[in-house]
């Protein structure tokens, strides 16, 4: 990733050694899937795949929005693969996953956003390897309570959205997404479905000052919302929004003290998470909810 400055020193890592890198490789491009993992670049890739866990990205690799931040590719969708959800599950099958992280691009063009569409595929990867959790990272669904209900009553163990950054630098960084409209469809899922552990995401580094974000926090556990990542923003490409600040991960180990404070039951913080970086580790028993 680009980043406008010299990568710090620690943001350099050793690549991962082993064959499980080309294993999820090749089951991926095998059974069509499309993942986070590569189409956001996501520097983590190389460890993850490694470890034969991958973030499934459904449908499509096009997306309806432009977020200056993201390299998803954007354009027009193409229709829904009905075969999808078997894909997936037969993924998670073969991966022996015990956690199943699926989010998607956003689908404005379709009328529920793709909801129903996600619940069928949490229904599919259910069928098949019934012990597995299942998180869900959704778009905002444009805020429509149907489809985030559609969702939320497919009951996922886990239900994600990221904020991805504070409320001031909204419009510059995530286009057409609204910051209370993502407030509130975390705080729908928690009434609707107490025992569903929400989740949320920040990206650092972008211009943010503390105080800002100390108030998404705030916002966040007034919510009730459960578990909290923070990590440094990359740039995928020069042509994407440059980084602002290279947070020291001693300040992301003081951020995350503070935000348990606050009363968040995971936090996972540091320059390489990303939401869906150790999701397996990181969720909290139902019970602790
Ligand atoms: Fe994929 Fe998430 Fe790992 Fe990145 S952190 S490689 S998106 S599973
Ligand atoms: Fe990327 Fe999501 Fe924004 Fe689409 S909506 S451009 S996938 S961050």
């Amino acid at each position: 990733p680009r980043t406008g400055n010299r990568l710090p020193p620690w943001l350099k890592r050793p690549l991962p050694t082993g064959n499980g890198n080309n294993f999820t490789a090749h089951l991926i491009e095998d059974l069509r899937l499309e993942t986070v993992c590569e189409s956001a670049k996501c520097p983590n890739r190389p460890e993850c795949w490694s470890r034969r866990t991958a973030t499934f990205m459904i449908m499509g690799n096009l997306c309806t929005r432009t977020c200056s931040f993201c390299s998803v590719p954007k354009g027009t969708p193409e229709h829904l693969e009905l075969d999808e959800p078997a894909r997936l599950a037969e993924a998670s099958v073969r991966l022996g996953l015990k956690h199943v992280v699926i989010t998607s691009v956003t689908r404005d063009d379709l009328p529920d956003g793709g909801a129903m569409h996600f619940a069928d595929c949490i229904e599919a990867v259910r069928a098949r390897v019934p012990d597995a959790a299942l998180e869900v990272l959704t778009p905002d669904f444009l805020g429509d309570p149907v489809a985030i209900d559609t969702v939320t009553d497919a009951n996922p163990e886990v239900f994600n959205h990221n904020l991805e950054t504070v409320p001031r630098l909204h419009r510059t960084v995530r286009g057409r997404a609204l910051y209370h409209r993502s407030l509130g469809l975390l705080e729908r899922v928690k009434r609707r479905a107490p025992h569903i552990v929400t989740k949320a995401g920040l990206m650092l580094g972008i211009g943010e000052t503390i105080d800002e974000l100390f108030d998404v926090l705030a916002d966040l556990r007034a919510i009730k919302c459960d578990v909290l990542t923070l990590g440094q923003y990359l740039a995928p490409t020069v042509k994407h929004m440059p980084v602002a600040r290279f947070v020291p991960p001693s300040e992301f180990d003081s951020l995350a003290a503070t935000a348990r404070l606050m009363g968040f039951k995971q936090v996972v913080a540091g320059p390489y998470v990303r939401s869906s970086y150790h999701a397996a580790d990181m969720v909290p028993t139902r019970e602790g909810i």
